[in-house]
């Protein structure tokens, strides 16, 4: 199985997502852990190029690009052939941060995105994203205190509140690949939530 994590800067994604690993291999599987953008040698290196901070302004069109070559090597390199092997795969991060981000965020046309889906990941996409929905303001305090902002976490508020509108928009267009955790509460009661929902998910 094939496993996103997804949510705003701040939202816990690191600390649940352990909580998720281990659910995972409790159940005897054998789990992959990666990162977009990122997960392999080339798209880690494209990630520190769409993360640093740079003497021109990076045009939302190269940002897309980029992070969808970091994840065409990501897919190709490592999530499928993993899976293949019988491994499961826990991605932070994949195709629905270039919807919030890229298409949010950056205000790209979503249809775009949607093609740029199409071509390079012919229909590719977990079987279940993990949703931790919390609000900008929360998270990206909490983001600002654990220190240096990169690139993209030092946008203003109204950048985080369209890339959670367009996290919703895809819970709405396809909910059943979602589970949608309140973030906003504390991190026992967020993993409380998690837990039950993966064992409802596990047993259908
Ligand atoms: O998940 P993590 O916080 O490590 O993500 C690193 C940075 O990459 C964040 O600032 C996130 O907002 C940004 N990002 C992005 N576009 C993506 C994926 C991540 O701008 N498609």
């Amino acid at each position: 199985r094939f496993i996103s994590i997804e949510g705003l800067e701040g939202v816990g994604k690191s600390t649940q997502a352990k909580h998720l690993n281990d659910w995972i291999a409790n159940k005897g599987h054998t789990i992959v852990r990666t990162r977009e953008p990122g997960g392999t040698p080339i798209a880690e290196a494209v990630r520190d190029l769409v993360l640093e901070h740079h003497s021109e302004k990076m045009m939302p069109s190269t940002e897309l690009l980029l992070v969808f070559a970091s994840r065409a090597q990501h897919t190709e390199a490592l999530i499928r052939p993993n899976l293949n092997d019988g491994h499961w795969v826990l991605s932070d991060r994949y195709t629905d941060a270039t919807y919030a981000y890229q298409g949010g965020g950056r205000g790209l046309d979503l249809d775009l995105i949607s093609n740029l889906e199409r071509i390079v990941l012919n229909g590719f996409k977990p079987d279940l994203t993990l949703w931790l929905d919390c609000d900008a303001e929360i998270g990206l305090a909490r983001a600002k205190q654990r220190g240096a902002l990169d690139r993209i976490e030092q946008e203003e508020i109204g950048f985080f509140n369209r890339c959670r509108a367009a996290y919703q928009q895809r819970f709405n267009a396809d909910p059943s690949r979602f589970i949608r955790l309140d973030a906003n509460q504390t991190e026992a009661q967020v993993k409380k939530d998690l837990i039950n929902a993966l064992e409802g998910w596990y047993e259908q």
